[in-house]
């Protein structure tokens, strides 16, 4: 079996799969308030998302992170991770793991430890119970923290993503970060992409990490450390919590040289790079046959496509997005 290595030399080793595009939050820069969702037709079921998931792993993948949408809300979604969780037995796959909202983390937290995920990253852009229902729309932030305390109860290692928004969650990250260090929680701050029309304008909700770097200096000692995790943030360990502190910033530093991932969505769409609309259809050629033998080649066809990367601009003059996809639909 091939290896997966894209025209610059990059090997593909990790992949991140959207297993729905719906979400039960609605958060004002991933989503508009009104959004079409997928027809249910359209959308693979979990044994073809199975058998997805094992082709890429035959081909190198060490790393797979189911998202979404939400991906706890997809019905019956355990038992992919109980099936996926088998390549972690075999040590094909090294790590299995999620990007969640956590509202639905009370009731899935012990079963995700028994399929072999040890580590999920939680997304809260702020610990203010008002402005959380603000950001999200939709969500209570007190289901979430529920979930974040069955999550660590269960033995799951934690850490949290926040978009860094200017004007909202700004003046509080310096307490978000307090927050996580008592918490014994890792954190890491992501600049917002123009991916998707939104109901805002994404130059009002910009805020460059190189500024929130600047500020939360003044306050935490920030030393650059080498850690990686596969994703593409860099860290800094806090000295006076112990913990790390991880930017994941497309717009002011562009990580683009060392990507070593490629997203599939929940209709078998293979997307080489997030921020590019170039993609490849795997859904014809995984139920054309039964063997893998046209899939992969598909696989292959499309890796010799990856990009060299994305080119992000938010600026007042364009507020068009790089995409006209949303986040949901190729998942974080
Ligand atoms: N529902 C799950 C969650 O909330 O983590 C998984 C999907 S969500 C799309 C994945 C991550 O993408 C979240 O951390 C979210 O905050 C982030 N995100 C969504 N839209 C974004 C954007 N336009 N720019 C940067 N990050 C974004």
């Amino acid at each position: 079996m091939t290896e997966m290595i894209d025209p610059f030399g990059r090997m593909v080793s990790y992949l991140r799969v959207s297993v729905t595009d719906r979400c039960d939050f609605r958060c004002v820069y991933c989503m508009s308030e009104d959004m079409t969702f997928l027809p249910k037709t359209d959308v693979l079921s979990l044994e073809e998302l199975d058998r997805l998931c094992s082709a890429f792993i035959r081909k190198g993948v060490k790393k797979l992170r189911l998202t979404g949408g939400e991906p706890l809300v997809r019905r019956n979604i355990m038992s992919l991770f109980r099936d996926l969780g088998r390549h972690l037995e075999t040590g094909a796959l090294e790590e299995l793991t999620l990007t969640t909202n956590g509202s639905q983390l009370s009731r899935f937290a012990s079963e995700l430890v028994s399929c072999g995920v040890r580590r999920i990253n939680v997304s809260l852009d702020t610990l203010d119970a008002d402005k959380f229902h603000k950001i999200t729309r939709w969500g209570k932030l007190d289901k979430v923290m529920g979930g974040l305390k069955a999550a660590q109860d269960a033995g799951l290692q934690i850490k949290l993503n926040a978009v860094a928004v200017r004007g909202f969650n700004d003046m509080e990250l310096d307490d978000m970060l307090g927050w996580c260090g008592e918490q014994e929680f890792d954190l890491t701050l992501i600049e917002t992409m123009p991916l998707g029309e939104i109901d805002e304008v994404r130059a009002d909700q910009y805020l460059p990490l190189s500024e929130v770097r600047e500020n939360l200096s003044k306050n935490w000692t920030l030393t650059d450390i080498p850690y990686k995790t596969g994703g593409p943030a860099r860290y800094v360990n806090v000295e006076e919590t112990g913990r790390k502190l991880g930017f994941i910033t497309p717009m002011t530093h562009n990580f683009c040289e060392s990507c070593n991932r490629v997203r599939l969505t929940c209709t078998g769409t293979l997307y080489m790079c997030l921020g590019q609309d170039d993609a490849a259809d795997l859904r014809q050629p995984l139920r054309a046959s039964e063997a893998d033998e046209l899939l992969n080649a598909a696989i292959d066809e499309a890796i010799g496509r990856k990009p060299k990367g994305h080119d992000f601009i938010i600026d007042r003059t364009n507020n068009t997005p790089a995409t006209t996809r949303h986040m949901s639909v190729t998942g974080g």
